[in-house]
């Protein structure tokens, strides 16, 4: 058996059941069929796919999706971009607004390192200060490989972006100005319809984002300026942004771990059945009369979107997890019939949010085989972990 110096919980090779606790543990089967999922659904839409890499922050992974058939990633940081572009991956979107000079140099040297690789690089903007600060950091950079841009609108989050309609024409033109600076389309990510609970509510707020981009592509276009894509989705909507013919890309990343959150959303029956493939492997360090007591707690995994399931067992038999803490779990029984787990047993996690989770670790591992019996095939690297600026 080979030793992984890298990752403390795990080495290739070994067995599942003694992978240490707490970890942050892949299920490479699941995961597989969670991607080549995306890749069917994508190819009988006829959408492109960049998947967001804030959930994996991985350039092994990335890299991995890109031979499913992803084309580029997206990711939300300036260091994000960076550490995967280190990691060999080429075609990167920074889907949100940078503003700091400091941060848009860095933007205009990775433009032209990955230009220089074959690949290339976009970003969002959402103010004319904004653009003009790129166009400046671009001509600084002195690089003529150039940026893709695209127009944020607000979609209904109530977040970045400019609202649809005129102000995205005059941004639109804003790029278009700028020689280094390409206008590359159109950013409409609404994030809160992902977790809307009913089928019928996420399609009806996904059919008003669409209207609103229509809308705003047709003012552009209609200003003299082609609309190369519209581009935005994630894992609790892209069956409505897939169907819209307006959306030519979807950017949703949690499809390929699947957290406990989505699994609370009413499914859509056109909805690919993505499958939970991201665990935290716990241990049951105390046993009481009432409770059992594992030695995951919140530095373990996220709570921002609820706790976390305990995975694998049938209904009758739940386990009920309650914060116990940053370092404990606590479990009651749940279902009818439900027993408490014995001192040392080992229970997997479904985190409540897997993008913030895969932050707190520096590798995941990979285990081919299934959580009962697999090997650990992989240890993968969190590349982009606390990559914040
Ligand atoms: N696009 C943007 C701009 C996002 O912020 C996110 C997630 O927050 C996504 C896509 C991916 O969504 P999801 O992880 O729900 O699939
Ligand atoms: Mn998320």
């Amino acid at each position: 058996m080979k030793s992984s110096p890298e990752a403390p919980q795990g080495c290739i090779g070994q067995r599942v059941d003694l992978i240490d606790t707490p970890s942050l543990v892949i299920d490479l089967d699941a995961m597989e069929r969670n991607i080549a999922r995306m890749a069917d659904f994508a190819r009988k839409h006829q959408v492109r796919w960049r998947p967001h890499a804030k959930l994996h922050k991985s350039a092994e992974i990335a890299l991995q999706l890109e031979k499913a058939g992803a084309r580029g990633h997206c990711v939300q940081k300036v260091a994000e971009a960076e550490a995967l572009a280190a990691g060999g991956v080429v075609n990167l979107y920074i889907s949100n607004e940078v503003l700091a000079a400091t941060k848009l140099l860095r933007v205009a040297r990775l433009a032209a390192q990955l230009a220089a690789r074959g690949g290339r690089l976009a970003l969002a903007v959402d103010s004319e200060e904004g653009i003009a600060r790129l166009a400046e950091a671009m001509a600084v950079a002195g690089s003529d490989a150039g940026i893709d841009v695209f127009v944020e609108i607000d979609v209904g989050q109530g977040r970045c972006g400019v609202p649809p309609g005129p102000e995205a024409v005059v941004l639109a033109h804003a790029v278009a100005r700028h020689a280094r600076l390409r206008f590359a389309g159109l950013q409409a990510y609404h994030g809160r319809a992902q977790h809307l609970r009913g089928a019928a509510e996420r399609r009806d707020a996904i059919a008003e984002v669409v209207r609103s981009a229509a809308h705003t592509r047709a003012l552009i276009e209609a200003a003299g300026l082609p609309v190369p894509l519209v581009t935005g989705s994630g894992t609790g909507t892209l069956v409505h942004e897939a169907a819209s013919g307006v959306y030519g890309e979807l950017q949703a990343g949690s499809f390929l771990f699947m957290d406990a959150d989505y699994a609370r959303n009413e499914r859509d029956p056109a909805q690919p059945a993505f499958e939970h493939a991201l665990f935290v492997k716990t241990q049951v360090i105390s046993a009481r009369a009432t409770h059992a007591v594992c030695d995951a707690g919140h530095k373990s995994h996220a709570i921002d979107s609820g706790l976390p399931l305990v995975h694998g067992l049938p209904p009758e038999r739940a386990l009920r997890y309650a914060n116990g803490g940053d370092e404990h779990g606590i479990l009651h029984p749940d279902g009818p019939k439900a027993r408490l787990p014995a001192l040392g047993r080992m229970l997997w996690l479904v985190p409540g949010h897997c993008d913030p989770t895969v932050n707190l670790y520096d590798h995941m591992i990979g285990v081919r085989g299934g959580l009962a019996h697999g090997v650990v095939e992989r240890i993968i690297r969190v590349d982009a972990r606390g990559a914040l600026t």
